[in-house]
């Protein structure tokens, strides 16, 4: 490439893709470097779900950026259907929770309190029995994106504004002269240097950081997911229980989610175990899903971090350098306010999200209680 890149970008997710398509909105010169095949990992793995999010109440600066999330999610899923033809079926399809006693204490709180509607239900919606010891919640403002759609309308609409996409060749090492980071290896021996360098390789990013100083940032935790063929209309809402749940598509197949396995390392598979805790917990909450055939299964990795928030900051030391990671269950949610949060480091330009809340230095703030769990 003659050009000097403006952006580049290593790792081809929802994250990178996001950030990707608003930095080259911006007029800026963008590539991104992808191992494999464009989101194919935790972004096409995951459920899609998108609680609902009030920017101006939030309270934490998780809450905030998965506010923005919410707030931007229907236009920008127009403006991506227009840009490219592709549905991503973001649907404001409602949620019901269900809490234990505990749970019902705190959360319908916090929700209020950032503004959001949610009801205490009386009887939990039609096909659904409430778990023993728990109580239903509706939250009419829960939505969801078909993910896998989403990320390939990013992929073509990235391309259509000059976004060059590079896949199959992964990021080798960085380059340095005197310390200062001047460039990338890449799998294939080629280089490349821009002005600036996002990181945003989801689990894998831990080495990616590691060989610039920053070690046990980033960590893999697998999640599996059990696809059944339902019919439309079968699950009516998005339906959560701790940290399982599930998530109907409109044409009536319906995800049930997830395990949280941090010792599985990087192995991506489904276990007998992970399937059946699945397959029961889905049946016991909608039994119809007795009589419905389990199409797939699968897993994805997670890019987990320590204290459950992303990172999406400078490394220290390497100005240049931008970290876009560690968004564990939530980098659906959190994409669009990490892109442009991205725009905003690399032009200098107004951070939607006070940036000091995702940077390396962060110190966790022990009495802040994000609205939702992740
Ligand atoms: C089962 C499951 C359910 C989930 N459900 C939800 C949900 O309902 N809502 C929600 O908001 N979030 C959910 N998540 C979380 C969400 O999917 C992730 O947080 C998000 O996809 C992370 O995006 P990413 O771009 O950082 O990572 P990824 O999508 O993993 O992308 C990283 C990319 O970097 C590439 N890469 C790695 N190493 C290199 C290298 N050396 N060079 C170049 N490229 C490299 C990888 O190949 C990969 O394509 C779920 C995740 C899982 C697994």
């Amino acid at each position: 490439m003659s050009e000097r890149l403006d952006v580049l970008i290593l790792g081809g997710g929802i994250i990178g893709l996001s950030s990707a398509y608003a930095l080259a909105a911006a007029g800026l010169k963008v590539e991104v470097v992808e191992r494999g095949d464009f989101g194919r990992e935790a972004s096409w793995a995951g459920a899609g779900i998108v609680p609902p999010g009030n920017f101006e109440q939030a309270a934490t600066p998780l809450d905030k950026l998965r506010a923005y999330g919410a707030t931007h999610f229907p236009d920008f899923s127009r403006r991506l259907l227009d840009e490219t033809g592709i549905d991503n079926e973001f649907t404001v399809c409602g949620g019901v929770e269900f809490l234990t006693q505990e749970e019902g204490d705190e959360y319908p709180a916090l929700w209020r309190a950032e503004g959001l509607a949610v009801e205490p239900m009386r009887h939990p919606p039609r096909r659904v029995a409430t778990p023993p010891g728990h109580s239903a919640w509706h939250l009419p403002g829960f939505a969801q994106v078909r993910n896998p759609r989403h990320v390939r309308s990013l992929v073509a609409a990235s391309g259509r504004r000059g976004v060059r996409l590079t896949p199959n060749v992964g990021f080798e090492s960085w380059q340095f002269r005197d310390g200062v980071v001047t460039g990338v290896t890449l799998a294939d021996g080629s280089v490349r240097s821009a002005r600036h360098t996002v990181v945003a390789a989801g689990a894998w990013a831990g080495d990616l950081l590691a060989q610039l100083g920053q070690s046990r940032r980033v960590y893999p935790v697998r999640g599996q997911i059990v696809l059944f063929r339902g019919r439309p209309g079968l699950v009516p809402h998005v339906l959560l229980c701790g940290k399982r749940y599930l998530a109907p598509r409109r044409d009536g197949r319906v995800l049930v989610g997830s395990t949280e396995e941090p010792g599985a390392g990087f192995a991506k598979g489904n276990t007998p175990e992970g399937v059946a805790g699945l397959t029961g917990f889905a049946c016991e909450l909608v039994p119809v899903l007795r009589d419905c055939e389990v199409e797939a299964t699968w897993g994805g990795l997670r890019p987990g971090s320590a204290d459950g928030l992303p990172t999406i900051a400078p490394v220290p030391g390497h100005p240049s350098v931008i970290a876009a990671v560690g968004h564990f269950r939530a980098g659906i949610q959190l994409s669009l306010g990490t892109a442009s949060m991205v725009k905003a480091l690399v032009t200098g330009g107004v951070s939607p999200v006070d940036p000091a809340g995702f940077a390396f230095d962060r110190v966790a703030d022990a009495t802040a209680r994000p609205a939702f769990r992740s």
